[in-house]
This record gives C-alpha cells, sequence and structure tokens, in this order.
C-alpha cells in the first residue's frame, strides 16, 4: 500500500484532526502497520504517527530513541509500534530543538516532560505500562501530539526555519536539555499557532 506524506503545506487541517483509537478487527490495521514500518524505515527521522501518512488512527512507530545516531544499523525489529497509547502521568521539563517530517523545516524549541508513564497496546492488542525518561519521552511526546492534531510549532517558545544541514550543526550548540526532573510539567501553551 502507497503511503503519502502530509505536511503543512497542502495538509495542515488533515494533520490537525483528532486520530481515531484502533480496533483490533479493522481488517487494514496489519497492512497498515508494515506499511508505516517501511516509510519510518526509509525516512530519516526518529518516530512516525500515522496521521503523518495519511493514516488517521491512533499508532506511532518509534525508530530512534537517542540524540544521536547509533552506529549500528536500524532494523526492522528495532521498530516499537504503539497502538492507542496514553500518558497516564508526566513530569519535569526539558527543551529540544525539534523538527518533524510533516513541518518541513521548522524546527521549534519545545519543552517536554522529563519523565511520562504511559499505556499502550502493541500489534497483538496486548496492553502494556512503561515509564520512559530522557530524549526517549521527547520522542514519545512529540509523536502523541500527533494524534491529538498537535504539531511541534503550535507549542514551542520558538520556531525558527532552517534546512536538515543547518539543523544537524545548530544542534551541536542547541542540545537536548534537561530544565528539571521532579517538577511538575509546564505544558506549553496552545495559542502560537505559526502564521507563515
Ligand atoms: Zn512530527
Amino acid at each position: 500500500m502507497e503511503l503519502t506524506r502530509k505536511t503543512i503545506l497542502e495538509d495542515e487541517d488533515y494533520l490537525r484532526q483528532i486520530s481515531i483509537p484502533v480496533d483490533f478487527n479493522d481488517e487494514k490495521l496489519s497492512e497498515e502497520i508494515e506499511a508505516l514500518k517501511d516509510y519510518c524505515l526509509e525516512t530519516e527521522c526518529f518516530a512516525l504517527a500515522a496521521i503523518q501518512v495519511g493514516i488517521p488512527k491512533r499508532i506511532v512507530c518509534i525508530k530512534q530513541t537517542t540524540e544521536e545516531d547509533s552506529d549500528e544499523e536500524i532494523t526492522r525489529d528495532d521498530l516499537k509500534v504503539l497502538i492507542n497509547p496514553e500518558i497516564i502521568s508526566r513530569k519535569g521539563n526539558t527543551k529540544y530543538w525539534e523538527a518533524c517530517l510533516s513541518c518541513l523545516d521548522l524546527t521549534g524549541c519545545v519543552n517536554r516532560p522529563y519523565e511520562m508513564l504511559i499505556s499502550y497496546q502493541d500489534e497483538e492488542g496486548n496492553y502494556h505500562e512503561k515509564t520512559i525518561s530522557g530524549f526517549e519521552a521527547t520522542v514519545y511526546s512529540h509523536e502523541f501530539d500527533h494524534l491529538d492534531g498537535i504539531l511541534h510549532m503550535d507549542i514551542a517558545d520558538y520556531v525558527i526555519e532552517m534546512t536538515t544541514e543547518e539543523r544537524k550543526e545548530f544542534r551541536q550548540t542547541h542540545p537536548y536539555e534537561i530544565i528539571d526532573k521532579d517538577k511538575e510539567y509546564q505544558r506549553p501553551s496552545q495559542n502560537k499557532r505559526y502564521v507563515r
């Protein structure tokens, strides 16, 4: 099945819809998950939400959860699929200059939780609970927001347009930063919609 990347250039309203919960009786589900994995592997990204490639269902595929690329190649088995994920609790505050496949060259400095307790279903429908922290929590938080139609630029403190190369260089001097680990998470307000 052919997936098409949705971007704010052509599909901003599409990206802002709220993805629907996955029904495990859905006959298209496994085909969609496999296609999502293919896309994630073939694309330079940390992770992908299904809505970003035209599947408005609550599915997220996580590929890389470290700030730096690993020397080892990421394989299909390394991909983690989370279905119907929920955030049970979150705490702490961090900052990172995030990019997004859907937001082209817009790079936003976003406050994300340092730690989150999450629940989700795996591909077989089994329920799991997991605590994630650090950079991994930033990646998960970004993707979960997509399921609610929220883009990083909506909640960013600052947004700068830069190319992939410029961003790599910029991140050398502006790396992931932990503000605090235990304080209440200060969720950024969502009224900073970027105006092009
Ligand atoms: Zn994104």
